[in-house]
């Protein structure tokens, strides 16, 4: 399902360019616009969902953990000494885009917590 008023919906049906470095057939992940690190990738379910706390149900948990392990294939390949993956959950975590993906960061040493 995708939502014509999503930003991240058109980066899956490619109604809009972005800089893709994967993609399958229920993700996409692209480099986000403001990078917080040398590397940084969203990575996106290609299905219309919000917040996390809509994956309950069996399959979606699946395509939950597809989600996450694409996540971390990513980060494995451009973190050679570690990577950090974050789920911004509703706006008072951060979030503003509102369509579910995971941050890989890569690429300078981070800071715990991160504020
Ligand atoms: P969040 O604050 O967790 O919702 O993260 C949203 C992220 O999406 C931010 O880091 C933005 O820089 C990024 N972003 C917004 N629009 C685009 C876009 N068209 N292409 C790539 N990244 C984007």
């Amino acid at each position: 399902m995708s939502d014509p008023n999503c930003v991240f919906c058109k980066i899956a049906t490619r109604t809009i360019a972005a800089d893709e470095v994967a993609r399958d057939d229920r993700a996409v992940a692209f480099r986000d616009l403001n990078p917080q690190a040398p590397h940084h990738v969203l990575v996106i379910p290609t299905a219309h969902a919000t917040h996390l706390s809509e994956f309950t149900a069996e399959q979606p948990a699946a395509d939950l953990a597809h989600l996450f392990a694409l996540a971390a294939k990513i980060g494995a390949r451009l973190g050679r000494d570690g990577y950090r993956l974050v789920v911004n959950e509703g706006a008072s975590a951060g979030q503003s885009v509102f369509h579910l993906h995971v941050h890989v960061l890569a690429g300078r040493a981070m800071q715990w917590p991160p504020g």
